[in-house]
């Protein structure tokens, strides 16, 4: 049996990395920046106010109350500034470049408001109410280091600085095949020993949610040149295919059979849910077979090719963050095996409870669970409140 870290470095060196391409920034979002950003400018670019009110020496008003004329009105955006001679003030909004030779601005609601003269009923000191150039990203300076996930904030920064494309890795294009005589599709009666197909939507969006791309092909029947005919013409344009199903013990193992002695290997992997894995390249495409169990396949996702499509898209952080939390029940994990349990994790609390039982075919408690709780490899038994490690799976 291989570990569950050993069929992980199977399966991140299956995946190569994508090109970079330089897409809009808004396109970006959830991708990792492939190189570091430097700012081309400062922010803020120059010096601007911080306040809607006046700008002024504040020498002339350190004996306020004090009226003087307004010179100048400098809304935002404003490019052409005058001097401030001594003794005047230019009424000044928020974000608009501080003139030269005003070294303060005083905030209108310390006014009367003035348009022509404005009187001025409190001191402010030097500095008051201006934004420096540079104060927050100076030129030069990296942004962005390369691996970074985009979010909103990270994107907000890169419009900031002037980028309109940013350098990110091609969205891998991954095939969904799901195999089984029993699977029927949504909006057809089921007749007796017949299920409703459903890992291709589960894996499909899974692979979706990392920012890869997920064609679901028309699943088959367990017959090999069915198989093989759903592939065929699909393979040109795949970065990897995702099958699941028929990889286990039994007979008619659809994907076992088309693929063994074509370049995927077959494994036992030491972990539960998921112990039957394959992977390897099908005609020079980077395959990885899960399990045909709805939360075998889901779990297989997130302990294998999760990680593996984010290598691919070149993020520095490819795995989910863990924490440790107190679970609050009792639980049995089979030995030399690593176990990964559906739970529902109380942040605030720091507790854990299990949802369903161990079986890998419960796929309603995996829908209500929002961590997946790791019970290591050496460990058989633990105890309710015992400290356990959980993966969020909503983070
Ligand atoms: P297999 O790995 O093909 O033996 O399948 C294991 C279990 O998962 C069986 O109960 C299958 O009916 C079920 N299963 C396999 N593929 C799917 C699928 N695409 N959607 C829903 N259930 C599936
Ligand atoms: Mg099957």
């Amino acid at each position: 049996m291989a570990s569950v870290d050993e069929h992980l470095s199977t399966v991140l060196g299956l995946v190569g990395n994508t090109p970079v391409e330089r897409i809009p920034v808004a396109d970006c979002l959830g991708l990792a920046i492939a190189e570091d950003l430097r700012s081309p400018i400062a922010l803020p670019p120059f010096d601007n106010s911080a306040m809607d009110g006046y700008a002024v020496r504040a020498r002339d008003i350190r004996d306020a109350p004090v009226e003087l004329p307004v010179t100048d009105d400098i809304p935002a955006g404003k490019t052409e500034l005058s001097e401030l001679a001594p003794g005047t003030t230019q009424r000044i909004m928020t974000g608009a470049p501080v003139p030269p030779g005003a070294d303060a601005v005083v905030q209108v609601e310390l006014t009367d408001g003035g348009v022509d003269r404005v009187l001025i009923n409190g001191e402010v000191e030097p500095g008051m109410h201006i934004r420096r150039a540079g104060e927050d990203v100076q030129v030069g300076d990296i942004v962005l280091h390369a691996g970074a996930e985009l979010g909103p904030a990270q994107l907000g920064l890169a419009a900031a600085v002037g980028a309109g494309e940013l350098p990110v890795r091609r969205r891998p294009r991954v095939l969904v095949l799901s195999t089984g005589s029993e699977l029927v599709a949504a909006g057809n009666p089921l007749l007796p020993g017949q299920i409703y197909e459903s890992n291709g939507v589960m894996l499909a969006a899974a692979i979706r949610a990392t920012g890869a791309l997920a064609e679901v092909l028309s699943f088959v029947p367990d017959d090999v040149d069915a198989f093989h005919a759903a592939l065929a013409d699909r393979l040109d344009s795949a970065d990897l295919i995702v099958t699941s199903g028929g990889v286990s013990a039994g007979a008619y193992e659809v994907v076992k059979d088309a693929f063994t002695g074509n370049g995927v290997e077959f494994r036992k992997v030491a972990m539960q849910p998921g112990m039957p894995q394959g992977a390897g390249n099908y005609r020079g495409v980077p395959v990885v077979t899960l399990p045909g169990n709805p939360v075998s396949a889901q779990v297989s996702f997130e302990v294998f090719l999760r990680p593996a499509l984010r290598s691919a898209m070149g993020h520095a952080v490819i795995q989910r963050p863990t924490r440790s939390a107190v679970i609050t029940q009792a639980l049995h994990s089979p030995p030399g095996r690593r176990q990964f349990r559906r739970g529902r994790l109380d942040h605030a609390a720091g507790t854990v409870d299990l949802v369903g039982g161990p079986g890998s075919h419960l796929l309603s408690a995996l829908a209500v669970a929002n961590c997946l709780v790791v019970v290591p490899e050496g460990v058989g038994e633990v105890a309710a409140g015992d400290s356990v490690t959980v993966v969020g799976l909503d983070a």
